[in-house]
């Protein structure tokens, strides 16, 4: 496996790669790398991707200054070493000058698709995503990139971003890995301690309940939401949001509902997690 600093050297070695007739696959993270991350790069390969590369980058421009860059887990010893497991073929690993030399000012910012959800409570964090990923993409070239549905609104605006700038990119949403108990994984969970852990699971037991509800035939958006929102509230300190929403667009639903993404973000601890469940798609959490 090839570990690479430097954003030129990334570049001829995704180049170097497709020369000699490989698919290249890329998978974009911040590290501190789990079982969601990896199955990002299994399913690279089930696309196709001969060459699969981890990109492992904490990218400053995403994060607000009250939010936890500081103290984002860092375990890229660890994480190198879960991707020579995994048979990942390059790893990207930049520190923030070599992607944000003196003199940076560009930023990628989408329409729309961001403003609603996390556009609300974290209104810079998107420009902060779609600029960093536009520059991985740029660099990487022609590739199938991997993204999980875990972070749902990332990955739709992605593949909008994918089309509007005729990225020579196949933008795929993986589904969301989870615990035996239904907890997402996530980077994030290591913050938690055991009782936080255990409130936590408040949101897979509320998409669960709503996901047995719309399989008995509950089409009511209000009603869905609510099944969720009940759990949530009890157990979590705060609520950004519970919401229903289409899942192309993001627009919020009401009334009675076909396809439909529900939709958490809430606050345990100093800890923010988000989940998701596309009704009718996802398995049960
Ligand atoms: P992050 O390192 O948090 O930026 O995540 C990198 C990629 O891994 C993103 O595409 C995430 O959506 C994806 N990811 C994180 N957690 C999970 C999970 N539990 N299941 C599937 N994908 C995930």
């Amino acid at each position: 496996m090839q570990v690479v600093r430097e954003p030129k050297a990334f570049r001829e070695a995704c180049e170097a790669a497709r020369a000699t007739g490989a698919r290249v696959g890329l998978v974009p993270t911040m590290g501190a790398l789990h079982e969601g991350h990896l199955s990002l790069v299994d399913r690279a390969a089930e696309e196709g991707a001969t060459f699969r590369a981890v990109t492992i980058f904490v990218n400053p421009l995403q994060f607000a200054a009250h939010e936890d860059l500081g103290r984002y887990p860092r375990t890229l010893e660890a994480d190198l070493e879960a991707c020579r497991a995994r048979g990942v073929d390059l790893v990207f690993a930049p520190d923030d000058g070599a992607m944000y030399p003196p003199g940076f000012q560009t930023t990628v910012t989408l329409g729309e698709l961001t403003k609603p959800l996390e556009g609300v409570h974290r209104p810079t964090h998107f420009s902060g995503v779609t600029t960093v990923v536009t520059k991985l993409f740029a660099l990487t070239g022609k590739c199938v990139a991997v993204f999980g549905r875990k972070d749902y609104q990332q990955w739709r605006l992605l593949e909008r971003l994918a089309l509007d700038l005729d990225l020579p990119v196949d933008v795929v949403g993986h589904r969301i890995v989870r615990e035996e108990d239904g907890l997402a994984l996530s980077s994030r969970n290591r913050y938690l301690s055991s009782d936080e852990r255990q409130r936590a699971l408040a949101i897979a037991r509320g998409l669960r309940a709503a996901n047995e509800a719309w399989h008995a035939g509950m089409r009511d958006a209000a009603a869905l939401v609510e099944i969720v929102r009940g759990p949530v509230e009890t157990s979590f300190d705060s609520v950004d949001y519970v919401a229903i929403a289409k899942p192309t667009t993001l627009e919020t639903l009401e009334g009675s509902v076909t396809e439909a993404v529900l939709l958490v973000a809430a606050h345990v601890g100093r800890t923010r997690l988000i989940d998701n469940l596309e009704l009718g798609v996802d398995p049960a959490p």
